[in-house]
Order: structure tokens, then C-alpha cells, then sequence
């Protein structure tokens, strides 16, 4: 009989929807790490709960016949803080699943991988947990890492900005705003100058290096008439180039600093999650995933028209690409120009489109996964470009 704890039975499908039910946002996704690993031990995979003590996170593995390569499929599962799965990590969650487990039933000889990496969206104390895992050498093993992530488009090698979060406190004097007035000084002031410093400095950037400065201010005091002591910004800072970007957070430093002396404040600037640096591309398999596509019907731009797009989001996956061969597949499951991380996203992450979509990644990388483990001169090629290629 078969009953709710049957996790064998569940399909790809029955994965994507359950995580989207879930709606577990970044490092406290303990429910969906859960059922990601029961359905992985149904299917005869070794996990590990809690991988690389982060408690999310988990790894799953199989070995098939003798020896030959281990590879690794990325799973996502965090859901975004108020609006839930607008960013489809649902999705990623069931594709890696069910191409390892498709991947295993296709190789011969292989080690087949899972790693359920939480936190990719960057909403808690394990934000960008792959860069944590690469840090304590949790990727040694893996000869290459294969994920996907859904979008309004196909691609096989699409860039990424670099992408650090800060946030800036300022420390002033309250006071009463009425009797006491030149006894305080305004944390709120500190803040607004930064805010309006670092609109100034938007002008003065390179223009071909996909500058994008956001922020917020989170906090900017308690009562009218108590001059704020404490004030919050919070400030993502990106481009496609990682040395420019360290010149970019230079500048944002100083900006806070100069505007806390200027109103005799003070500031303290605190990293927010590590660095997500810009993507490494692998055009030997880029290309074979391509091809793949296309042999189905999948309307997949060149490298070369993807390379002309102008790169919009980050990862944390990017990171994973600077030390092992890797690959995140975008596929289309709504119309091209759908703005992501919103309404029309979250239905697309669970519509017919994203099930049709869902199916042919599967196939094309655990073709990937077949090809890789069984094709010496494909492995070399992947290597060769991974060691040699600029595209980065
Ligand atoms: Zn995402
Ligand atoms: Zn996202």
C-alpha cells in the first residue's frame, strides 16, 4: 500500500510542488531539507543531514559500479521572505534531484552526488552556503558540478555579477528634538547623506562594467522628537568585474565614513553573507548542454548570444564555477521579460510550463551526467577549459 511516507513514489513533479507548498525561507528550510532527503533515500542514496554543519544543508550520494568521476547536482530550495517561491528554487530543488537519480540509472560507472545548498537568496545565517562549503573544502571531491535555475529564457553559460551586502550603522546622541536640540546629533542625517552620497557617486562608475547599487533604509530612528541615535542602511553592491567591484566598495566606505564625520556621528560598516563572485564559463560544456537542447526543440541561444545579454542577477554558484567545472542551465518557464522574484514568477514556478521545462532539463543533464562519466576525451575538454578559458 502505498501510503504518505512512500517516498519512492514521488516524482519530479510531486518535488516541485511540495517545495512550493513549503515556502521555507533561506536557513530555515528544515522541512524541505527533510523531505528532499527522505525522497533521495527512498531511491537508494546515502544522505547526510546537516552537511558541512550547516543545518539545511545535506548530501546525498550513490555509487554506481567501479571508480569513474563524481558529480554533483546542486539543489536550491529557499523560498523569498513575504512573496515565497517567486525565484522557482522549487524547481532547481526537483531538477538536481532527478537528474541524479535519472544520472544513476544511465552511467556505469560514477559517483552521483547531491548537495542541498540552502540560503541562496541570501535571508539568514547560512547566506550563500555554497561559498561556505568551498571555503571548508566540501567541494574537493566533486570533478564537476552541474545545477539549473529557472527564468524567462534558455541559456548555457550566462554571467553573473559580483555581488556583496552591507550593512552600514551609524551611532549619533539622542536628544530632545525641542528643548535640547544642539545636544544631539542625528544618525538619521548620517544616514540620508550616504544614501544621497552614493547617488552621486552612481554617475562617476564605468558604464561597461554593469555597476548596480541598491539600499534601503532599515532604520531610521524611534520618535519625532528624539533625535535618532541609531540608524540602519542596507546596500548590495555589484558588477561583472570582481576588481572593480573592490573598487566600488572602496568608494562606498568612504562615502559613510566622510558623511559620518561630516555629521559627527559615528559608523561601523559590516559585511552581510560572503562575496558571490562573477561566473566562470565552461564552453566545452556549455556547448554539449546546447546542443542537447536545441537537438529537442528548446529555442537555446549561442554562448555567443548569450555572452551579448546583459547580465542582471548574482549566485552563489559562480563561486562553485571558479573552482570546479561547472554549469547552472537556465530554462524558460514564462515569457521572456516576466519580472522575476515576483507574482507572475511564483505561478510560473509551479505552471504547465515549468513541468514541461522541469522534464527536459532532467534528461539533457543527466545526458550530461552519462557523457561525462563515460567520455574521457569530453572530460578533457571540460578540463582544458576550465583551466584555460577567460570568460570569466
Ligand atoms: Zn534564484
Ligand atoms: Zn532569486
Amino acid at each position: 500500500m502505498i501510503t504518505s511516507e512512500d517516498f519512492s513514489h514521488k516524482n519530479q513533479w510531486d518535488v516541485a510542488l511540495n517545495i512550493h507548498e513549503l515556502n521555507e525561507t533561506g536557513s530555515q528550510e528544515f522541512k524541505s531539507a527533510k523531505y528532499l532527503s527522505s525522497v533521495l533515500k527512498s531511491r537508494g542514496f546515502k544522505v547526510t543531514e546537516k552537511y558541512a554543519g550547516i543545518p539545511t544543508a545535506f548530501r546525498a550520494e550513490k555509487a554506481v559500479g567501479q571508480g569513474g568521476p563524481t558529480i554533483a547536482f546542486l539543489a536550491e530550495y529557499d523560498a523569498l521572505p513575504g512573496i515565497g517561491h517567486a525565484c522557482g528554487h522549487n524547481l532547481i530543488a526537483a531538477s538536481a534531484l532527478f537528474s541524479a537519480i535519472k544520472s544513476a540509472e544511465k552511467v556505469h560507472n560514477a559517483r552521483i552526488v547531491v548537495i542541498g545548498t540552502p540560503d541562496e537568496e541570501g535571508s539568514g545565517e547560512y547566506s550563500g552556503s555554497k561559498i561556505l562549503m568551498a571555503n571548508r573544502g566540501f567541494f574537493d571531491d566533486v570533478d564537476i558540478v552541474l545545477g539549473s535555475h529557472p527564468g524567462d529564457s534558455w541559456d548555457v553559460g550566462r554571467q553573473s555579477l559580483a555581488v556583496q551586502d552591507f550593512e552600514v550603522t551609524f551611532t549619533g546622541t539622542a536628544s530632545h528634538e525641542a528643548a535640547d536640540p544642539d545636544k544631539g546629533r542625528s544618525a538619521l542625517d548620517a544616514a540620508i547623506l550616504t544614501y544621497t552620497g552614493v547617488n552621486m557617486m552612481r554617475q562617476h562608475v564605468r558604464r561597461d562594467l554593469n555597476v548596480v547599487i541598491h539600499g534601503i533604509i532599515k532604520e531610521g530612528g524611534t520618535a519625532s522628537n528624539v533625535t535618532p541615535e541609531k540608524a540602519v542602511l542596507v546596500y548590495g553592491i555589484r558588477s561583472s568585474d570582481i576588481k572593480y567591484h573592490g573598487e566600488l566598495v572602496r568608494r562606498f566606505s568612504k562615502i559613510a565614513e566622510g558623511c559620518a564625520s561630516a555629521t559627527d556621528t559615528s559608523c561601523k560598516i559590516r559585511e552581510i553573507g560572503p562575496l558571490f563572485t562573477t561566473t566562470k564559463i565552461n564552453p566545452a560544456l556549455s556547448n554539449f548542454i546546447r546542443d542537447r537542447l536545441v537537438g529537442r526543440g528548446a529555442k537555446c541561444p549561442s554562448l555567443e548570444e548569450t555572452f551579448s545579454k546583459q547580465p542582471g542577477g548574482s549566485t552563489d554558484f559562480a563561486n562553485i564555477s571558479q573552482i570546479k567545472p561547472a554549469l547552472e542551465l537556465d530554462f524558460q518557464i514564462a515569457d521572456e521579460g516576466t519580472p522575476w522574484h515576483s507574482h507572475v514568477s511564483l505561478e510560473a514556478a509551479k505552471s504547465i510550463k515549468a513541468k514541461k521545462a522541469l522534464d527536459l532539463v532532467i534528461e539533457v543533464l543527466s545526458d550530461t551526467a552519462k557523457k561525462f562519466a563515460e567520455d574521457e576525451s569530453f572530460r578533457e575538454k571540460i578540463r582544458h577549459d576550465f583551466l584555460t578559458n577567460s570568460l570569466s
